[in-house]
């Protein structure tokens, strides 16, 4: 039988928990017996956290199309299964109930956040783009040299994006002239 890191891991691990715990005088094969993990129909899939640029691996367990658990990936040259706090957290990114969902807006002089629809919200955003953007597309510098630049927009990525929507997200931002791009996950 091929015996993978992460096999290892699961076996040693139920090993040492379970020494550790008739240590302690409990009755392990009753529990173990009563006992199914909440993963136990879990699909298994890897990601990696999107909170900073160390880049460590998860393991996502999913059932029914949503995810139920994360961990360390063990065979993530770069962390190898462990996770710090806020990767452990990364579950939340798409099931706490916290998140917000619907888009709002605080008007000018309003102290108010109001809710808008998504079509109102993009329309919005696509327009004061183009208009920040013409008017101040330079083509070329005080100098005469050819920048085809605008600085007067920034774009600052968040930690929940991931590789692939980065990756078009600052195709779109430098296609824009922008020059000014940064991501959280790297200040
Ligand atoms: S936030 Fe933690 S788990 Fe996520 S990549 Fe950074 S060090 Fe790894």
């Amino acid at each position: 039988m091929e015996l993978t890191r992460r096999g290892f891991l699961k076996l040693s691990g139920a090993g040492i928990g379970t020494a550790a715990l008739v240590s302690m005088g409990f009755n392990i094969s009753a529990y173990a017996a009563g006992m199914e993990l909440r993963t136990s129909t879990a699909t298994e899939t890897t990601t990696v956290c999107p909170y900073c640029s160390v880049g460590c691996s998860a393991i996502v367990s999913v059932i029914d199309g949503k995810p139920v658990a994360i961990e360390g990936l063990p065979d993530s040259p770069v962390n190898r299964g462990s996770l710090c706090s806020k990767g452990q957290a990364i579950l939340q990114v798409s099931t706490s109930d916290r998140r917000l969902n619907k888009v709002r807006v605080r008007e000018p002089n309003s102290e108010e956040w109001k809710e808008i629809s998504w079509e109102k919200a993009l329309d919005e955003i696509a327009e004061l783009i183009k208009e920040t953007r013409d008017a101040n597309f330079k083509i070329k510098d005080d100098k005469g040299i050819t920048v085809n630049r605008c600085d007067a927009i920034a774009n600052l990525g968040g930690a929940a994006l991931d590789n692939e929507e980065l990756h078009m997200i600052t195709k779109f931002a430098r296609a824009l002239g922008l020059v000014y791009i940064e991501h959280q996950a790297r200040i």
